[in-house]
């Protein structure tokens, strides 16, 4: 009798440590920074605003801001090379006006 309740006592602190069992979900902040085309710094940071299917970018160092449109699985890096295609075509473009 007395092993049995011990028992039972056991496995009800097993059965009691798995349910506390927490997953712990090691989330790596991995800053991802860019190259800036306007300044030539690594600073440049990337904003996916899924809700809206645009991609914020923005250089911490000289302020440049722009943004893309991205398709729902677009990723950041797909955003990024959108948004330096962009800045060169509106860097041409400006340079035609003023030429
Ligand atoms: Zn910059």
């Amino acid at each position: 009798m007395i092993r049995y309740s011990y028992e039972t006592t056991l496995e009800v602190k097993i059965v009691g440590r798995r349910r506390k069992k927490e997953e712990k979900i090691i989330r790596r902040s991995l800053p991802e920074f860019y190259l800036c085309p306007n300044c030539a710094k690594n600073t440049v940071k990337v904003t996916l605003d899924k809700k809206n299917n645009i991609a914020i970018i923005r250089c911490s160092s000289c302020g440049l801001k722009d943004r893309v449109i991205i398709q729902p699985q677009t990723a950041e890096v797909d955003a990024y090379s959108q948004f330096v295609d962009q800045y060169y075509g509106t860097e041409k473009i400006e340079g035609k006006k003023i030429v």
